[in-house]
């Protein structure tokens, strides 16, 4: 077998029986952390996400609020258990890079300026993983903003995109993401402006390669978000009896 058949087939089919934009399954569940103010459960394939949103509260400590803006906080952890080899418990290098470019890509979304002084605290805890983490973490983490109720100009939702034995390919998988040519760039983006809050690249692609996973990581992505509506709807769909007792546009709520 040669390298590009090692990572699709003849019938196009990667090692995982997914076609070439094909992202794994994913199932998204809203509010299941009750303490926190807005939270999410996630699966995305093997990969397994608990997202919590706290705030906005009080700055503490003090010293690194903005007084003309609300800042945000976001830790991304792994589990020791959700890798093969067990995981030192304390955050390392490569947490804290992941925690820092995802809080940035909320900085880009939420109207931080509506809460000065304040903090809002995101917690990402990843059970369970199979490549493709960081990208879950921020799609589950975002939903929990939604459930939180904090006002964001749009959702983020991210997806993986690269290349494994030649081919481009959307939403990697551990063994896509080990191959030898393997290129992974996680992005995340604003789905109703196509905006890319979050794009890192691993790898070597050329010009042409890269456009064509920008515009595959885009669609996928977009597949993405409709989960995330469908979850979101699930825990706030008005029953249809409630929803006709609401006033018409115009009425008034008073
Ligand atoms: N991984 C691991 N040990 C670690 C960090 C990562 O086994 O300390 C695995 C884990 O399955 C992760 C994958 O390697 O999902 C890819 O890691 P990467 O740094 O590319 O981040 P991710 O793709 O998960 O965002």
């Amino acid at each position: 077998m040669d390298e590009k058949t090692a990572y699709v087939d003849k019938h196009g089919k990667r090692t995982d029986g997914r076609v070439l934009n094909e992202v794994r399954p994913i199932k998204i569940e809203v509010g299941v952390i009750p303490e926190a103010d807005g939270s999410c459960y996630l699966e995305w394939g093997q990969n397994k996400v608990f997202a919590a949103v706290y705030g906005p509260n009080e700055c503490i400590p003090k010293h690194m609020s903005d007084p003309t803006k609300a800042i945000i906080r976001y830790n991304y952890r792994m589990a020791s258990f959700s890798v093969p080899d067990r995981k030192r418990p304390q955050p390392g290098r490569r947490e804290v890079e992941i925690s820092k470019v995802s809080g940035e890509a909320f900085e880009k979304v939420v109207f931080l300026e509506r809460f000065p002084g304040t903090q809002i605290e995101v917690e990402v805890e990843i059970l369970d993983s199979n490549a493709g983490t960081r990208v879950a973490a921020l799609t589950a983490a975002s939903v929990a903003m939604a459930d939180a109720g904090i006002p964001m100009k749009d959702i983020i939702v991210g997806c993986g995109v690269g290349k494994a034995g030649g081919h481009v390919m959307v939403d990697l998988n551990k063994f896509e993401e080990d191959a030898p040519d393997a290129v992974d760039v996680p992005m995340a983006i604003l789905p109703s402006t196509d905006e890319i809050v979050l794009l890192q690249l691993d790898g070597l692609a050329t010009r042409e390669e890269f456009q064509s996973m920008i515009s595959e990581g885009i669609k996928a992505c977009k597949m993405v978000y409709e989960k995330q509506k469908e979850a979101l709807k699930q825990k706030y769909r008005i029953p249809a009896e409630e929803s006709m007792n609401l006033p018409e546009q115009g009425e008034g709520f008073e």
